[in-house]
């Protein structure tokens, strides 16, 4: 089950959001060869990447999240979109061993020195001619910590953010889900770190020992508040690559190498980071796209 619930307070202080995403970080995790560590960093990352591209109306709204820390798996990058599509990876070096799933510290499973040190950078696309872009410095390297001081901080918005990824005895996906709660402007601030200090101490994984539903968070999140459900959004992993995405990376390399790469022994394979989804061109394929380029040029 994947899916993204918005609830509001009866007394319109809070807004809620609650993200299921097990399904989601699942799929991910499978199409990049992830388990443990790898995957509770990837699955809140992307869980996040959901709450936060529903923060506007807008129905295209596109929010990429990219962190750069210097730890061994800090390079993660979320892109998802209001109506509910998520797509994700971490950059892993390419003699990257698995690192140890972290213990659990205060009820939750540490991965900030596996982010390390860096900063965090958001990009908010509204369809306007610039999209809106901020940038902070790590926090704890929790990444939904780090989210949660950039929504503050930089769009002033009070927010308590926590997303949690539960692994199953061989260190796969058994539960993945998320909260975000936000004051209304004029709301006390303080309003708002009740919400924080509750959210950040692990009990959200402690909730996630077993299944739940989107209103079940929701109430959690809200600490029992009486309040008003309102639209779900379906969340999907979806990428929109496609094998014309594949040859223009490729047609950057330039007619000659792409002449030379043609030459060269076996298929040429491109990658799609996001998704892993892979296109292979052949040598014929290559030459092809080489004269194309040739004749664009004269
Ligand atoms: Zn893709």
């Amino acid at each position: 089950m994947a899916v993204l619930q918005r609830a509001i307070s009866t007394d319109q202080s809070f807004r809620a959001l609650a993200a299921i995403t097990t399904d989601v970080v699942r799929e991910a995790c499978k199409r990049h060869e992830l388990v443990g560590a790898e995957a509770i960093i990837l699955g809140r990352a992307l869980t996040a990447g959901c709450l936060l591209s529903t923060l506007t109306k807008n129905d295209d709204e596109r929010v990429r999240i990219a962190f750069r820390g210097d730890g061994p798996l800090g390079k993660v990058v979320i892109d998802s979109r209001s109506n509910g599509t998520v797509r994700g990876y971490i950059q892993l070096a390419e003699d990257a061993t698995p690192e140890p799933v972290p213990e659990v510290l205060n009820g939750r499973r540490r991965v900030g020195a596996l982010i390390g040190a860096g900063s965090l950078m958001i990009t908010r696309d509204v369809g306007l001619e610039n999209p809106y872009q901020g940038i902070v410095e790590l926090t704890t390297g929790e990444l939904d910590d780090d989210l949660e001081h950039y929504l503050t901080r930089s769009e002033q918005m009070p927010s308590a953010l926590t997303c949690e990824v539960i692994l199953d005895a061989r260190g796969g996906v058994l539960r993945a889900a998320g909260i975000l709660c936000q004051t209304f402007p004029g709301a006390p601030t303080e309003a708002v770190l009740g919400l924080q200090n509750s959210l950040f101490h692990g009990s959200l994984a402690d909730l996630l020992r077993q299944e739940r539903s989107p209103d079940e968070l929701i109430s959690f999140a809200l600490g029992g508040e009486p309040h008003e459900t309102l639209a779900a959004t379906p969340l999907t992993f979806s990428c929109h690559c496609d094998m014309n995405r594949a040859r223009s990376i490729i047609s950057t390399l330039g007619a000659d190498d792409i002449d030379a790469l043609a030459d060269e022994p076996g298929p040429t394979e491109v990658r799609c980071s996001y998704c892993g989804t892979r296109y292979v061109l052949s040598p014929t394929e290559l030459h092809a796209l080489a004269d194309e380029l040739r004749r664009e040029r004269s």
